[in-house]
């Protein structure tokens, strides 16, 4: 067979882009499996966007990320959304299906992939701190997957109560906000506590939750979607206090390997790719 110079082309679409590790834990991956496939780090400014979602259609390429500013403003550029872009209402991955895209939002997908490692949620009561894009989309997925109960603890009322509306109205848990204005009392009988606030994001690593730390304790998983540094000063206090912990590398991770599925077919090796974050951050 005659060889081929054409490699499969995926990316990322982001602006700032330069701190945005996932090219180097995604070509670690398609290195790992063999593939003649690249992942280009692109930074999108906003009024540019439009360009190049078309410019991605013209030179071919399987798909790519959306990350900050782009994941709602994208939307119009796609041809079509997944059942979990539409529920979430942003979109952090685009898959070419012929001369379409597709729209999907792999981010709570890779929440709930890694919860599973630890933790089934099915019939779960989780308390959710924040109340952004990725605590919609780890919402959103948790309560497709089985959570029962979601409390979203909130530092805005306005931005909470939309999420919980959320919730209550497009899928099967039940949903209550707790306006984060003191020191929260994580209520007896929660299963899974999740940081989704971007509360301990390097370079603030000693950040805390306002949370009062006698809340927390043994059978509870603690999850953080803090990737860098993976272990924050929440999951370090959780551990302490006997608690299961899950940091932000494995959401991360999964959620690229979700990627890479949809856009190659292949099943990455996870282990590959946490290590190679593992060796970009500071543990
Ligand atoms: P958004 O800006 O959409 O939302 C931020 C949320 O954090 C809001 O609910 C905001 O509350 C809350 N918040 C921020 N600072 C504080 C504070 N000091 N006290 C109380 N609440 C606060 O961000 P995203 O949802 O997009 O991202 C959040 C974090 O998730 C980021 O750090 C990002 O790195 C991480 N992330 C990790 C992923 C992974 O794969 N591990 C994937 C996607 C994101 P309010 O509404 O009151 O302003």
């Amino acid at each position: 067979m005659a060889p081929s110079f054409l490699s499969v082309l995926t990316g990322s679409f982001a602006t700032p882009a330069a701190e945005n590790p996932t090219v180097a834990m995604v070509e670690a991956a398609y290195r790992h499996h063999g593939l003649d496939a690249r992942y280009i780090n692109c930074d999108v400014a906003p009024d540019r966007l439009a360009d190049a979602v078309c410019g991605a259609m013209a030179m071919g390429w399987a798909g790519f990320n959306c990350s900050l500013p782009h994941k709602v403003a994208v939307i119009p550029h796609l041809d079509e959304l997944d059942e979990s872009a539409q529920l979430i209402g942003a979109v952090n991955c685009a898959v070419r299906r012929g001369d379409r895209w597709l729209g999907t939002n792999t981010d709570g997908q890779g929440f709930v992939a890694s919860l599973r490692t630890v933790v089934e949620p099915t019939g779960a009561s989780v308390v959710l701190f924040g109340a952004g894009g990725a605590a919609r989309a780890i919402a959103v997925e948790s309560a497709l997957a089985g959570a029962a109960h979601i409390t979203v603890v909130n530092r805005s009322a306005a931005r909470g109560g939309e999420l919980v509306s959320l919730i209550r109205d497009r899928t099967p848990a039940s949903a209550e906000l707790a306006v984060w204005d003191h020191r929260y009392v994580v209520p007896a009988g929660t299963e899974i506590v999740v940081n989704a606030t971007s509360i301990g994001l390097f370079p603030d690593v000693d950040a805390r939750l306002e949370i009062e730390p006698q809340s927390i304790g043994p059978g509870m998983v603690v999850a953080d979607v803090i990737p860098n540094p993976p272990r924050t000063g929440l999951l370090r206090d959780a551990e302490q206090r006997g608690a299961t912990v899950l940091d932000g590398l494995g959401m991360l991770v999964s959620q690229g390997v979700i990627g890479i599925r949809h856009w190659t077919g292949i099943d990455a090796d996870a282990g590959v790719m946490r290590q190679t974050l593992e060796r970009l951050f500071v543990a």
